[in-house]
């Protein structure tokens, strides 16, 4: 099913889709809230803002392999903050102006989950913070050392 996956830059996106009642099967609660209904879990309660485990966040949805924790930092927003993706590819951004404010939505390319926002004050080299919900991501900790 993978058997591409090499050929990382002009890969067609194999899109997961997947009707409601099934993601609401497959996710918890407010894993379902946040990547389908374009929820925000409250500051500070996710199980990601404060990690420093060494690993590969993937999205809950469909499993693919979105931030790695060498570029999470400390934002002290409370949300799970990343200066840099695995693949800018595999994100979709989109413009959020809901909530009077001006955004810029991340979500899976993939599964179009909704993941977080990201916004242009993070640090170098890259100068973004991406925001994004614990609910939305899956650690898989790296084995060994
Ligand atoms: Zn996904």
């Amino acid at each position: 099913m993978e058997n591409q996956a090499t050929k990382q830059s002009e890969k067609k996106i194999d899109k997961v889709t997947k009707s409601e009642a099934e993601w609401r099967q497959q996710l918890s609660d407010q894993e379902y809230q946040v990547t389908r209904k374009k929820g925000t879990e409250p500051a500070f309660t996710g199980k990601y803002w404060d990690t420093h485990k060494n690993g590969v966040f993937e999205c809950v949805c469909c499993g693919e392999p979105l931030f790695d924790s060498s570029t999470k930092f400390d934002s002290g927003s409370g949300w799970p903050s990343f200066w840099e993706p695995i693949d800018a590819s595999k994100l979709e951004l989109e413009n959020d102006e809901s909530y009077g404010m001006v955004r810029t939505e991340v979500m899976c390319r993939r599964c179009e989950a909704h993941l977080g926002h990201v916004f242009p004050d993070g640090p170098k080299p890259t100068g973004l913070r991406f925001c994004i919900n614990s609910a939305a991501l899956k650690l898989k900790e790296n084995e060994g050392k």
